[in-house]
């Protein structure tokens, strides 16, 4: 069986993927029941997460995937030390939503798709014509990359991943995909998708870009919205439940967090234009995209039950990190 294990390696301020192959032996005994996957080692010195005197990092399976291109499976990892503790570059370690909330999430993940040093579809020099006509746009004049959006989306859901739609963006060569996953395997499921789309990425040539504010001025930048959910919100809901959930919220917001576990450089993407906030103050609204915190016209309609939205994460953003902030505000 061939298992190509992906993990995070120790770089800041976000993490890169990682990944290597491993022709299981019919003997090696998998890490847990469910799994088919051992648990595995890697040479932490050259992931920035070990000296080079004692360099073995342990690889932990979390989650498994059905692969692509001849590979069976994908196995997602958590870092561990020799002593089996987590490693300090592990934020999976400190995102635990609490399971009798049963919470759901739902990224929107938007990046861009380069050739070279430029956006997918971008003039050799100068600009293309300005945003309006690339959103959800069709012909080469309007969009750049779909072969790689869609093989993304089919190798995603192949796998296993609850891709739930994608949508090519405002800017030209920028796409967005979306997430859906319950509880702390959200998160898990969102590396998996951005290691799968640089995969496809590498077979066009082109690469992906994370960064949330790419290019300077009147372009927009990429983020990570985050659709979330609890049980209560789903099942019961009201205006004062969910205004009491925004405010919680507002009282928590850090711009210096919202600048580092949100994802680095959104202090440049959030400004107040181009449908965000700016990262100084806070707002939430019914279906106000200008805000902090988006109340959907569909969570308003059910009598205010459904999910929020959360508009500050950076599409270059730890999934882990903006759990973990976003749950300390409210759980
Ligand atoms: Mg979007």
């Amino acid at each position: 069986m061939i298992l190509e294990y992906v993990w995070l390696d120790g770089y800041t301020p976000e993490p890169n993927l990682r990944s290597k192959i491993k022709v299981k032996a019919k003997d090696e005994k998998p890490f847990a029941l469910h799994m088919d996957a051992p648990a595995w080692s890697f040479d932490g010195s050259s992931t920035r997460q070990a000296e080079g005197k004692s360099s073995d990092c342990i690889l932990e399976p979390v989650s498994e995937y059905k692969g692509f291109n001849g590979i069976n499976k994908i196995v997602f990892s958590q870092v561990k030390n020799p002593d089996n503790t987590p490693h300090i570059s592990n934020y999976r370690q400190h995102c635990k939503p609490k399971e009798q909330n049963e919470w759901w999430f739902c990224f929107e993940q938007e990046y861009f798709l380069y050739e070279k040093d430029r956006p997918l579809g971008w003039p050799y020099r100068g600009y293309p014509k300005p945003q309006g006509e690339y959103y959800c746009g069709v012909g080469p004049d309007c969009v750049a990359g779909r072969k790689v959006a869609e093989e993304h989306l089919h190798t995603c859901l192949n796998a296993g991943i609850d891709i739930r739609g994608i949508n090519a963006e405002v800017a030209l060569g920028q796409w967005e995909y979306q997430c859906f996953g319950k509880g702390l395997k959200a998160a898990d499921d969102l590396w998996v998708s951005r290691y799968i789309l640089q995969k496809v990425a590498e077979r066009y040539n082109v690469k992906v870009v994370w960064d949330p504010k790419p290019i300077a001025g009147d372009w927009n930048g990429s983020g990570l919205h985050l659709n979330f959910s609890n049980k209560q919100m789903r099942d019961i809901g009201g205006k004062d439940y969910i205004n009491h959930l925004c405010e919680s919220l507002k009282n928590d917001h850090n711009p210096i967090k919202v600048a580092s576990d949100y994802g680095s450089d959104n202090d440049l993407r959030l400004t107040g234009l181009h449908e965000t906030q700016s990262i100084d103050s806070f707002s939430y609204g019914e279906y106000d995209r200008g805000a902090s915190i988006r109340i959907p016209i569909a969570t308003i309609d059910s009598g205010y039950r459904g999910r929020l939205e959360d508009r500050r994460p950076a599409s270059n953003a730890d999934p882990y990190r903006v759990l973990s902030y976003l749950l300390s505000s409210i759980e």
